[in-house]
């Protein structure tokens, strides 16, 4: 778990916490609206937050952020965390999301609404409220019908430094508004050719509160109300109705919205007066968004990627998105703790994509059981193996799975299931190891392989390099070593050569192939899309390489989504989708050492 440093949204929480600002909290509204009771009964003592996405995308790390924060802050301070979809636009949105998302916030590891399986709220079960609420803002004037052209409606806007100009149709009466705004609702207009407006001051230095749409005519299917409606309301409108509907305290959201603050106090100051909603209202926050250094996440450009065939799909590994993530080899606790580390801030800044990977590297250190694979093999023959060993004979050998717990069952002092399990391989005649582990004429310090030097086959025995077999173009075909007895790890002679390296081996007899997939970051340059730049052409064109390693048994019996570290390679997944036990593959999650700034 990790520690959890203070920040002004938990200043904010427990400042209200301690005052009992939502103690006194009282429904204004009629009882036994069903739009009321959304949240059940008010629970003065508890805070209640809310992460609401739009369900027209697959959710990506930057709403880990957001989720991390409201799902988090309501589980430390005893409130709860509402996952509702806001599904207010009907063009872009679709169930194959939804799911998706639910699936997100789960595997994240949240229950939401305040009870494990619930279902989450959508702001489309609000529209009868929502529109009624419309009708009490042109009762009371504070709403009007607005027939101009969209062209003269942007026109009349104004600008920054510039006011904007009364539209003709804003002196209508109350009456004459709900007369139009009935006719909009029951499709005596067509599409565009009305919006019904919030009428505030059209001179306002904030452009979003001169007199903004809060309802528009869209014949569009619905994929919850289906045709029931041919007016929708407008996000700006929706939202603090819904939250507000939801007996949500702190509405936290990105920097992005803290010009549309006004207009949510506005509107949700003139719904409590008119006894629509109750008081105290709701207050919504701002933090910053997550800005992380050669990723995208751009809904739309992430589209782009999958659409245009750049990754495979959205959950490809290289994917942002939760899904890729998670795909990649990320756990759940990595990324909170990610969440937890960046912090919650008020200004934009960019975090290094190697604090999402050092968080993963953490949480698997000490779970992830150890296993040898080698990824660019050559053969290595030990030529007096049958002479010393006996001819095919395979010499069983054993190293410790989580090298860091305390290991075998010779440690009595472990508590019981602590104890690391063991890996069985075996040994015999021919080996492989990775080709960069021989050299013919070695390097300048080099302490592997090479003629008259020994080294250890880790968890195996010392062995003395002879030298090599090459085919007709030099390419080394084989290397050649002699094995020397009595040194097998583990045993009372292990010591008694001394050897200055141990490298990594897969036996010949009992190796496994297995696919596997060298990830690379999928950008090369670390802002990909700042100052509208072209995303596509800084696409690394190496950031898939797929290699056919050959790994020790025990890593054959991967199941899918385990982890594991690969010896000196890095951490590995068993692919979710792909891996087989009769076809292993497996995806790089990330490497040992952080090689980012190299
Ligand atoms: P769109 O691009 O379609 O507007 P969005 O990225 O805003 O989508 P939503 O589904 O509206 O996605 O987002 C749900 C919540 O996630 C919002 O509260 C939003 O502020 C938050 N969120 C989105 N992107 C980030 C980010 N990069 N960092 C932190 N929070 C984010
Ligand atoms: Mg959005
Ligand atoms: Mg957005």
């Amino acid at each position: 778990e990790a520690a959890k440093s203070s920040n002004f949204l938990r200043q904010i929480i427990e400042h209200d916490l301690e005052k009992g600002t939502y103690a006194t909290r009282r429904w204004a509204g009629t009882p036994g609206d069903a739009a009321h009771h959304a949240a059940g009964q008010p629970d003065p003592a508890k805070i209640r937050t809310r992460f609401p996405p739009e369900p027209n995308g697959y959710l990506h790390v930057g709403h880990a952020k957001s989720i991390c924060i409201n799902f988090g802050l309501a589980r430390d301070y005893g409130g709860v965390c509402h996952l509702r979809f806001d599904d207010t636009n009907p063009e872009k949105e679709d169930t194959e999301y939804v799911n998706s998302i639910i699936d997100a916030v789960k595997w994240l590891g949240f229950d939401w609404n305040g009870a494990p399986g619930a279902a989450p709220y959508q702001a489309s079960d609000y529209f009868d409220f929502m529109y009624r609420a419309a009708e009490y803002l042109i009762e009371a004037g504070h709403a009007y019908v607005d027939e101009q052209t969209a062209d003269e409606m942007r026109t009349n806007r104004g600008d920054f430094g510039k006011p904007g100009v009364d539209s003709p149709f804003r002196t209508r009466t109350p009456a004459e508004n709900l007369a139009r705004f009935r006719e909009m609702r029951d499709g005596k207009l067509a599409d565009g050719a009305a919006v019904l407006r919030a009428k505030i001051d059209m001179a306002s230095p904030n452009i979003n509160m001169r007199d903004p749409a809060i309802y528009r005519i869209r014949r569009a299917t619905h994929h919850n109300t289906g045709d029931k409606w041919c007016i929708y309301p407008m996000y700006t409108y929706a939202h603090p109705i819904e939250d507000a509907l939801e007996q949500i305290t702190h509405s936290l959201c990105t920097l992005e919205f803290e010009d549309q603050r006004p207009f949510y106090d506005w509107l949700l100051e003139r719904l409590t007066e008119g006894g629509l909603l109750a008081s105290p209202p709701p207050r919504q926050y701002e933090f910053a968004r997550l800005n992380l250094t050669y990723v995208i996440t751009s809904k739309r450009k992430l589209a782009q990627l999958v659409n245009e065939n750049k990754v495979n799909g959205w959950d490809d590994p290289r994917m942002p998105t939760i899904v890729g993530l998670r795909r990649r080899g990320y756990t759940p606790a990595a990324i909170q703790t990610f969440a937890e580390r960046i912090g919650v801030t008020k200004s934009d800044s960019w975090i290094d994509y190697s604090t999402l990977e050092g968080c993963l590297r953490e949480d698997l250190e000490l779970k992830a059981h150890r296993g040898m694979a080698v990824l660019n093999p050559v053969k290595l023959v030990l030529t007096n193996w049958d002479e010393v060993m006996g001819a095919g004979h395979l010499e069983p050998c054993s190293l410790p799975a989580l090298p860091h717990a305390p290991h075998g069952a010779s440690s009595g002092a472990a508590p019981e299931g602590t104890e690391s399990p063991l890996r069985h391989f075996t040994i015999g005649k021919e080996v492989w190891i990775e080709r960069e582990d021989f050299e013919e004429v070695p390097p300048k310090g080099y302490k592997r392989l090479f003629p008259g030097n020994k080294v250890r086959l880790k968890g195996g025995y010392v062995i003395e390099c002879t030298g090599c077999n090459k085919d007709a173009d030099g390419t080394i075909t084989e290397v050649l070593a002699t094995v020397v007895p009595d040194t097998k790890s583990g045993t009372p002679g292990a010591d008694s050569v001394k050897v200055k390296a141990a490298i990594t081996w897969v036996g010949v007899a009992d190796g496994v192939n297995a696919e596997v997939r060298m990830y690379d970051r999928l950008f090369l340059d670390a802002h990909p899309d700042a100052g509208g730049k072209d995303f596509i052409e800084s696409l690394n064109p190496n950031s898939l390489k797929v290699v056919t390693a050959i790994v020790e048994p025990s890593l054959a019996n991967a199941k899918p989504d385990n982890k594991f570290q690969f010896e000196r390679h890095g951490y590995f997944v068993a692919d979710r989708i792909d891996h087989k036990a009769e076809k292993p593959v497996f995806n790089l999650a990330v490497g040992l050492k952080d090689s980012w700034g190299k």
